[in-house]
């Protein structure tokens, strides 16, 4: 890795203090990889990740390995990770079976995820959106008696490959909903990259206009049109503090065609570090963490700060 020199930090008005990252590398990014990983190599991926700093690492789903064949191995993986004090790591959980499974795993944060349209939810969860709820409402309502913290995804916020755009009075009952059924945050995503920061800003406005708290809402972008940076500082602009990303830019959507792109946690981290906006991850580790993935799956990574600075 090339020397990382300080290019001078210049805060922003309007931005806030903090910033936590979501990574979401081993889980969202994992499972949208051709390849699928021995099951040491993540465990050792998750606990780098860890080390870096982050606070939260999106770990696996139980979501059925027919569906998802890469992460068919969550109950192993789960197993080899160590506890950290101060470091949480949420499993995706599809159905009652799913909680079932990450309860015995002594699992504390779960995640649903829910489709902003019709036409993903049908592809997706074989369900309308409705139907979907229904399916969730008991998950999240078991969940949360357990003490567990739970977050709901929302995806295709802006923009759907068959329906187009999205507008933010879709978007705001689905959030009101899954809120009104436990959860304890909310992650707004860009499933195919389609927003730009006006877009976000609108969204965002009508979510809190509904009396939601920003507090609760976290963003999801996803850098196919070059977009992802741009729409976070909008979000922080508005007050979001959390901010999903995946190591290295790993996966997009295996259900979404043209979903290239997760934003990458480095090139996130060269932005917030360079407004003097703390996360507490360290990008040189993280960056290390990616270089050395990247050799495990046998190609660079895709993320621009980390070919900037793996030389
Ligand atoms: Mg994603």
């Amino acid at each position: 890795m090339s020397e990382l020199h300080n290019y001078g930090t210049t805060h922003l008005d309007g931005l806030p203090e903090q910033v936590r990252i979501w990574e979401v590398g081993p889980r969202d990014g994992l499972q949208n990889e051709k390849a699928i990983l021995p099951v040491e190599v993540k465990a050792e991926f998750v606990e780098r990740l860890a080390e870096a700093g982050n606070t939260v690492v999106e770990t696996t789903s139980f979501v059925n390995p027919q569906w998802v064949p890469q992460l068919a191995d969550a109950e192993r993986l789960l197993k080899r990770l160590s506890t950290r004090p101060g470091v949480r790591y949420p499993v995706l959980v599809p159905n009652e079976r799913g909680l079932a499974r990450a309860r015995s795993l002594g699992v504390q944060d779960i995640a649903v995820f829910a489709s902003v349209t019709e036409s993903f939810a049908r592809r997706n969860l074989n369900r309308s959106v409705a139907e979907s709820l229904e399916m969730f409402a008991p998950v999240v309502d078991a969940a949360r008696a357990d003490g567990m913290q739970v977050r709901g995804y929302l995806s295709m916020c802006f923009g759907d490959p068959w329906e187009g755009q999205v507008d933010p009075h879709q978007v705001v009952p689905v959030a009101r909903r899954l809120l009104g059924m436990g959860c304890t945050e909310l992650s707004l995503g860009d499933t195919i990259g389609v927003a730009t920061p006006g877009r976000v800003t609108a969204l965002l406005d009508a979510l809190t206009a509904d009396g939601i708290e920003i507090g609760r809402i976290a963003v999801h972008f996803h850098d196919t049109y070059g977009q992802a940076l741009a729409n976070t500082v909008a979000a922080l602009r508005r007050g979001v503090t959390t901010v999903d990303a995946s190591a290295g830019g790993l996966g997009g959507c295996p259900f979404a065609k043209s979903a290239t792109g997760n934003l990458a946690t480095e090139d996130l981290l060269w932005q917030l570090d360079g407004l003097g906006i703390d996360t507490g991850v360290d990008l040189r580790k993280v960056v290390e963490a990616s270089v050395w993935l990247a050799g495990e799956l046998g190609r660079p990574s895709p993320a621009r700060t980390v070919q900037a600075l793996a030389g």
